[in-house]
């Protein structure tokens, strides 16, 4: 089963409590995912397919309670390239139904559900119930070990604009794209996922997405870490070479007994180690020296082995 399809499964055994949420859980599923169609011989109905058994079930629930009507559902097997079931929910049109349907904002017009659920989503337990079936009816959600992604699609683009506003008033910025005919309405930041799957209530599938996602995080940042470490050795090798060129010079040119003590270890362990960091030179001295001091004794020398080599340059060339 796909993550997505595991995330349905436990947001379609929630069920709310209060009617209000009921109704606005309904609507959404009504809205997003629903399409007028012919039943019976010259009967009109709404009808709802979904590859999810468990959307089916809640569907069905929800439209039998709410328009105390008793849907049919039709299960179909799938072709040979995608197996599975597909189920179809069929809400006849009977006269108690268009009387929910318009209680519900949703009133049908040039046989096409019209007009969107305004007063059905002001409270916030209906907010979330609405998402709750805007996912469940034509959302889907990547698995947490790919490139986070959520969405929820429509074939017009006004039936995503109140889901985009009840996500933007809990404080998420969903954006707005077009694939292949449909609207889609996405999401891409994982914490802005994570608090999506909190809203609509799905506590079990929220913490398998963390986990997954801290992992990742942290194994992101262990390979940023090791990649700088491996920068950092580079450069210090380089500068470390350097250094050993320059006091090469210096014995070549130079008395090193001229120097003092201090300076003429450095040198000699510098010539020894090139690779080595400050701090490891530092601690070869004695007395042991910062990584700081370190570092301005070396650059000493290199000012130093700079001074004479400027020196020798300028000098004429001596006679024979
Ligand atoms: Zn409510």
């Amino acid at each position: 089963m796909s993550f997505s399809d595991q995330v349905k499964e436990e947001l379609a055994r929630v069920l709310p409590e209060r009617k209000c949420c009921q109704a606005a859980e309904l609507a959404a599923l009504l809205y997003l995912d629903s399409t007028l169609s012919l039943g019976a011989p010259g009967e009109l109905g709404l009808s709802l397919t979904t590859r999810n058994a468990a959307v089916a079930r809640k569907f069905y629930r929800l439209a039998k309670s709410y328009f105390s009507c008793r849907p049919r559902i039709r299960v179909t097997k799938s072709q040979r390239l995608r197996p599975g079931n597909t189920y179809t929910v069929y809400v006849p049109l009977l006269e108690q139904v268009q009387g929910g349907l318009k209680a519900l904002g949703l009133e049908l017009g040039h046989l096409r559900l019209a007009s969107p659920p305004a007063g059905l989503v002001s409270r916030p337990c209906c907010q979330r119930a609405f998402l709750r079936g805007a996912f469940l009816g034509a959302g889907s959600l990547s698995k947490p070990q790919s490139p986070y992604h959520l969405e929820v699609v429509a074939s017009q683009q006004e039936r995503l604009a109140v889901v985009a506003r009840l996500m933007r008033e809990h404080g998420l910025s969903p954006r707005l794209t077009w694939r292949k005919g449909q609207h889609v309405l996405y999401l891409k930041e994982a914490e802005q996922i994570s608090e999506l799957l909190n809203l609509m209530g799905a506590p079990a599938s929220l913490l398998q997405w963390e986990n997954v996602r801290v992992l990742k995080e942290m194994r992101n940042e262990i390979n940023r870490l090791v990649n700088c470490d491996a920068a950092n050795v580079a450069k210090s090798v380089v500068t470390g070479t350097r250094q050993a060129a320059k006091i090469t010079y210096l014995t070549e040119h130079y008395d090193l007994e001229k120097l003092s003590p201090r300076l003429r270890e450095v040198a000699r362990l510098r010539l020894v180690y090139p690779d080595f960091s400050l701090q490891e030179l530092g601690q070869m001295l004695e007395p042991r020296a910062s990584k700081s001091a370190v570092n301005h004794r070396l650059r000493r020398l290199e000012s130093l082995a700079d001074a004479l080599r400027a020196e020798k340059e300028a000098a004429p060339p001596a006679d024979g």
